[in-house]
Parts: C-alpha cells; structure tokens; sequence
C-alpha cells in the first residue's frame, strides 16, 4: 500500500486555499477545521507506519545468545517427542534505540489481557521429524 502523507497534506492544503479564496461561511469554518485535523491524524498515522521495526534476525545457532536473559538451547522438544532444532532468532531492542517499534507496542498489557512489557528474544525451532514449529522467547 502506498501511502503518501504529502499527497494528503497537499490536497487539504489546496482545499483550505479554495475555501479562502471563496469566503468562509461558518460552515465551510467548520470544514476546514475537520481537514486540518484530518490532517494532523494522517501525518500521525503515516509516521507510525513508516517507523522501522527493531526487530533483527539470527539464524541457526549463531543466534542462541541472542536473548534477555539465559541463552537459547539449541533445542527444542516438539509435541512429537522429538528434538527439534534451531533456525533463527528474532531479537529486538539490542541496537540500544528508543525510535524502533517494538512488539510489545502492539497490545496493552492490562486488565486480564496479557501482552509482552518490553523488548522480546524469540527462538524458533523446526522438528526433523514432523516438521512442527517450537518455539522460545524472553523479554528483557
Ligand atoms: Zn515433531
């Protein structure tokens, strides 16, 4: 999807320059009003989609110390009973950054609904047996 904060700015811009031009009646007051906040709500929300994610990858093993708190095993039981294996690690917050978005940014982590508080490690393992995925995290 492209999203063009510019474009919607320009068009509220030459909308508000219309409505100069023509007089304002109170109502068409009320209009332009409704588009300038308009527009400071797109300028929001494109800001907050543009953000880049923190969130980096480690593949297989290499990726096991990148964690919050005790390093990854480099195994996994799957439902199966089998050891499933390793392949990646999606981190978060390790670049030190505060202007990343984050997982924990997604839900609030109140009244009964649990969510993640801060930056998150999750491990991810593959069953060599039935292919199953397992997987691992921890928050800092
Ligand atoms: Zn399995």
């Amino acid at each position: 999807m492209d999203i063009s904060k510019h474009k919607v700015l320009q068009d509220i811009y030459e909308v508000t320059q219309l409505v100069e031009e023509l007089g304002c009646s109170t109502e068409l007051t009320s209009i332009v009003v409704a588009l300038s906040e308009i527009g400071e709500q797109t300028e929001k929300i494109v800001d907050a989609v543009k953000r880049k994610n923190a969130m980096e990858i480690t593949l297989g093993e290499d990726g096991v110390v990148m964690t919050w708190q005790n390093p990854f095993p480099k195994t996994a039981q799957c439902d199966c009973g089998c050891d499933a294996r390793i392949a990646f690690v999606a981190h978060e917050g390790f670049s030190g950054r505060d202007d990343l978005k984050r997982v924990c940014e997604m839900h609030d982590n109140e009244d009964g609904n649990m969510w993640l508080h801060d930056s998150c490690a999750v491990a991810v393992y593959f069953c060599p047996t039935c292919l199953a995925v397992t997987s691992k995290y921890n928050q800092a």
